[in-house]
C-alpha cells in the first residue's frame, strides 16, 4: 500500500496575505514532518509565492488544471512545462468544476492527464457521479467510464496517476458519502485499476467532498481509501492539518 496522500485543493481562494498566513500555520504542523504526504493545489498565480514558502519543507505544491496543449495560441491557459519551472508535482485535473463550468469532456481530461504525465506531473485525476447518475443507479458505470478514458490514453503510464473519487453531490455541500458508499466505490476503481496496471495495489485513490476534520479518520481508515483531496477544510489550517494526522 502507498503512503497516503492529503491534497488541498485551494479553488479560486486566498490572497498573498491569506495564503501566506495559512501556509505559515500549515508548515508548524508540520514542523516536526508530516505522517503522509500533503500537498496543495493552489491558483496558478500563486504558485510562485507558494513554491518559494514550502520549498526545503514536507508540503508539496499542485496545480488545479493543465493544458493538454504544449503551447502556442491558446489564450488563458497554462502549460505543463510553464507549471514544471515552479516546481509543480502535481495537477489535478477533470475536476467536476472544471467538467460542469468549462465542458471538459472525459476526452480532454485524459489528454490532460497525459500531458501532465509526459512532463513528469502527477496527475490527480477526478472521477464522480452527480446526484441524478446516483439515484438512476449509475454511480458505477459513470466513474468506469470516466477513467477508462484515461486508462486508454495514457496506458501503462496509468501507475502514476493518482485518482480521486469524488462524488459531485459531496463537493462543497456538506454531505459526505459515508465511510461504506466511498469504500464501495474505491473498490470499483481498484478493480478496474487492477484490469490496467500490475501496479494498481500501490496506487492512491483519494476521496473527496466535504471529508473534514471530524470525518476524516472514519473515511481514511477504509481499505481501498489511500488519502483525500480537500476543499474547503484546506482553507482552515487547524482543519487540514487535522485529516492530515488522520491519514498517519
Ligand atoms: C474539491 O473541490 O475537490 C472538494 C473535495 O471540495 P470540498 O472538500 O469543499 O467538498
Amino acid at each position: 500500500m502507498a503512503r497516503k496522500l492529503i491534497a488541498g485543493n485551494w479553488k479560486m481562494n486566498g490572497n498573498r496575505a491569506t495564503n501566506a498566513a495559512l501556509l505559515a500555520d500549515v508548515l508548524q504542523g508540520l514542523a516536526s514532518g508530516a505522517p503522509c504526504d500533503v500537498a496543495v493545489c493552489v491558483p496558478s498565480v500563486y504558485l510562485d509565492q507558494v513554491s518559494q514558502i514550502a520549498a526545503g519543507t514536507p508540503l508539496a505544491w499542485g496545480a488545479q488544471d493543465v493544458s493538454a496543449k504544449e503551447s502556442g495560441a491558446f489564450t488563458g491557459e497554462i502549460s505543463a512545462t510553464m507549471l514544471k519551472d515552479f516546481g509543480v508535482r502535481f495537477a489535478i485535473v477533470g475536476h467536476s468544476e472544471r467538467r460542469q463550468y468549462h465542458g471538459e469532456t472525459d476526452g480532454v481530461v485524459a489528454a490532460k492527464a497525459q500531458t501532465a504525465l509526459a512532463h513528469g506531473i502527477t496527475p490527480i485525476v477526478c472521477v464522480g457521479e452527480t446526484l441524478e447518475q446516483r439515484d438512476a443507479g449509475a454511480t458505477e458505470e459513470v466513474v468506469k467510464r470516466q477513467l477508462a478514458a484515461v486508462i486508454h490514453t495514457v496506458g501503462h503510464c496509468v501507475s502514476e496517476i493518482v485518482v480521486a473519487y469524488e462524488p459531485v453531490w459531496a463537493i462543497g455541500t456538506g454531505q459526505t458519502a459515508t465511510p461504506e458508499q466511498a469504500q464501495a466505490v474505491h473498490a470499483v476503481l481498484r478493480a478496474q485499476l487492477h484490469a490496467a496496471t500490475e501496479h494498481a495495489s500501490g496506487m492512491r485513490i483519494l476521496y473527496g467532498g466535504s471529508m473534514n476534520a471530524s470525518n476524516a479518520a472514519d473515511l481514511l481508515k477504509q481499505p481501498d481509501i489511500d488519502g483525500g483531496l480537500i476543499g474547503g477544510a484546506a482553507l482552515k489550517a487547524a482543519d487540514f492539518l487535522t485529516i492530515i494526522r488522520a491519514a498517519a
